[in-house]
């Protein structure tokens, strides 16, 4: 148990109607009623509101409602109160103050969610899935990060650790037992356990794509020679769409993505500096700079116009620029400025199919908004093609990072077995495997790892 009561600002910092300072510790409640004006808050029950006044000695700083909740049925596990304030950030900063005068320090980023996991109220995934739910700005990561906070990831490698501590321990008898040569644990049966195991695991590490794509949207380039349509295109998507035009940190000033919404996932588009502004947009964009941009894509929306007959360039910038993860859609531009647009969709989509691999090609006129909802379900199908068998969906790195370990432990396990190592060392190469399962929700873990996850919460969560 922490002995210290830590307070924090919980909502955002700035003005609002309300804003709220959580207090958690084994002192929280007495503190707070040392600088409160009401009731006496040590006789409440658990969750129950009190009004009344935050005093500084004799000053009254502002009217307030207390929450209180009783170790151990709060967030924290441990005693705690809500104080919700008129939402100045003044206020809230003498709240604080008066707060740490009483016997309550700061508390660090991420604190209160680190107690909870201290606490053992919530394990390490779960902790994690709280931050990725604060940060969500679309369903798709939403609806992810609240089935993880569930405990989805955990219960399904949880499961899968138990069966494999059985075995461990069988194996273990055994080397109890060394001198009289037998065998508890029965390797078929291990076998046909890591097996399901290696299964289970591919698809959990399978799905870190489809995961990946919803958490940070799936990056999509626009590409095509001067004239093509881009930026008329990327106007018509984003005309219906919120668009989010943000400037990420740490890059250069062009480097900007806008965002699309489709079907709740998340699309950015990568580096669109220059095609929002038409003028710019004449800009010759070279092999180089195309070869950047695609890069960082998942998807390439490769634009030519209709009407061109001369493919040499555009062929020789598809193939250069395809790759076997890249999913590649060609967008046969301004059909509806030529005359039989689709015997001349015809003759292109013959010289594309020989030279380019694997693409959808699809003809668009962004100009009079013809057939872009196809790009769009395009853009959806791709997203729903990741989607793994495994209900439950990776999303973090560190996750992926400790599956990708758990399954090789898994390998080497199997090959122990086939080789018909000793029991000690398949008893060694088992334990590996069973600590890296048990990172993911943090039953064994280090403090740097800890520090690492927490400190990338926010102050007050
Ligand atoms: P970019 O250089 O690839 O960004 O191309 P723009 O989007 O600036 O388009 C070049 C020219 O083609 C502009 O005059 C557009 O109005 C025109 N244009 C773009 N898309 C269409 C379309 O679907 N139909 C027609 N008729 N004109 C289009």
């Amino acid at each position: 148990m922490n002995q210290d009561t830590i307070c924090a600002l919980a909502t955002a910092n700035g003005i609002g109607a309300i804003g709220i300072i959580r207090v958690s510790g084994e002192q929280a409640i007495e503190i707070c009623e040392k600088c409160f004006d009401g009731k006496a808050l040590t006789q409440q029950k658990s969750h129950t509101v009190h009004y009344g006044f935050i005093k500084d000695g004799d000053e009254v700083i502002d009217e307030v409602m207390v929450s209180i909740f009783l170790a151990p049925k709060s967030f924290t596990t441990e005693n705690s109160v809500e104080i919700s304030f008129h939402g100045s950030p003044h206020i809230g900063k003498r709240i604080l103050e008066v707060l740490i005068k009483n016997g309550a320090r700061m508390a660090k980023a991420g604190e209160f969610t680190m107690r909870a996991f201290m606490n053992g109220r919530i394990d390490l995934s779960q902790a994690e899935s709280i931050a990725d739910l604060i940060a969500s700005e679309n369903e798709a990561s939403r609806k992810v990060a609240l089935q993880q906070l569930k405990g989805g990831i955990s219960q399904e490698i949880s499961v899968l650790r138990n069966d494999l501590l059985n075995f461990v321990s069988l194996i273990e008898l055994e080397l109890d037992f060394a001198e009289e040569d037998v065998e508890f644990a029965d390797r078929t049966a291990l076998v046909q356990l890591l097996q399901k195991i290696e299964s289970k695991l591919k698809s959990l590490i399978d799905s870190f794509q489809y995961g990946n794509a919803i958490k940070s949207g799936v990056a999509v380039a626009i590409i095509g020679k001067p004239n093509a349509g881009k930026s008329t295109l990327l106007n018509a998507l984003l005309k219906e769409e919120r668009a989010i035009v943000s400037d990420i940190a740490g890059t250069t000033r062009d480097t900007i993505e806008e965002v699309l919404h489709i079907k709740g996932n998340a699309f950015r588009l990568i580096d669109t500096a220059g095609l929002r502004e038409t003028e710019d947009a004449i800009e010759a964009i070279g092999v180089v700079k195309a070869k950047e941009k695609v890069a960082k894509a998942d998807v390439l929306v490769y634009l030519i116009d209709v009407a061109t007959t001369d493919l040499k360039d555009d062929l020789a910038m598809l193939q250069e620029l395809a790759r076997e993860d890249l999913k590649i859609i060609i967008c046969l531009t301004k059909i509806d400025e030529v005359d039989e647009a689709d015997q001349k969709a015809k003759a292109i989509a013959k010289t594309l199919q020989s030279d380019i691999p694997s693409h959808e090609l699809l003809q668009i006129s962004a100009k009079e908004n013809i057939h872009l909802q196809d790009l769009k379900d395009e853009l959806s199908t791709y997203v729903e093609h990741l989607k793994s068998e495994s209900n439950v969906v990776i999303t973090n790195q560190r996750h992926y990072e400790s599956l990708q370990k758990s399954i090789d432990a898994v390998y080497k396990v199997k090959e122990a077995i086939t080789h018909q190592i000793s029991t000690e060392l398949l008893a060694y190469e088992l334990r590996n495997a069973l600590e890296h399962l048990g990172e993911i929700s943090g039953e064994f873990t280090n403090d740097e790892v800890l520090g690492n996850i927490f400190s990338k919460f926010c102050i007050g969560k």
